[in-house]
């Protein structure tokens, strides 16, 4: 496997086989999503009664422990741990319906930006860190 993606807080593994298994929520309705693990990616697997509505605020949670993966210093980015290339990193997304900005963020800084939304998290880029 290529992307191996885990849980910031709990380590459970994220991909078990490809996609990425999150709880996504809005409004008072929760399920499970799949996300493409190629960082750049925004094929997103929804079951089939759920719309996507671009600019809806979806929450996303790790589906072993439950904990919101919003990030601390941004109510419109979530964060999730990325092991590829026998290095670790964290990979910073936008929860925001139809927005594509992704940061792949390591130990020394950014890393890789993926998206066409990417310009508007600037001033929140230079937040995003990952401490090994
Ligand atoms: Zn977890």
């Amino acid at each position: 496997m290529k992307w191996t993606y885990s849980c910031p807080h709990c380590k459970a593994m994220l991909n078990p086989q490809d996609a990425i298994i999150l709880v996504a929520g809005y409004k008072d309705r929760v399920w499970l999503v799949g996300l493409h693990p190629e960082p750049g990616e925004y094929e997103v697997f929804v079951p089939p009664d759920v719309k996507v509505t671009s600019g809806d605020r979806w929450s996303f949670a790790c589906p072993v422990c439950s904990v919101d993966l919003v990030t601390d210093f941004s109510n419109d980015l979530c964060a999730v741990d990325i092991h590829s290339d026998d290095e670790d990193h964290r990979v910073f997304f936008s929860r925001i319906a139809g927005e594509q900005a992704t940061f792949v963020i390591s130990a020394e800084g950014l890393r890789s930006k993926h998206g066409k939304d990417v310009d508007a998290y600037e001033q929140e880029t230079a937040q995003m860190k990952y401490l090994l």
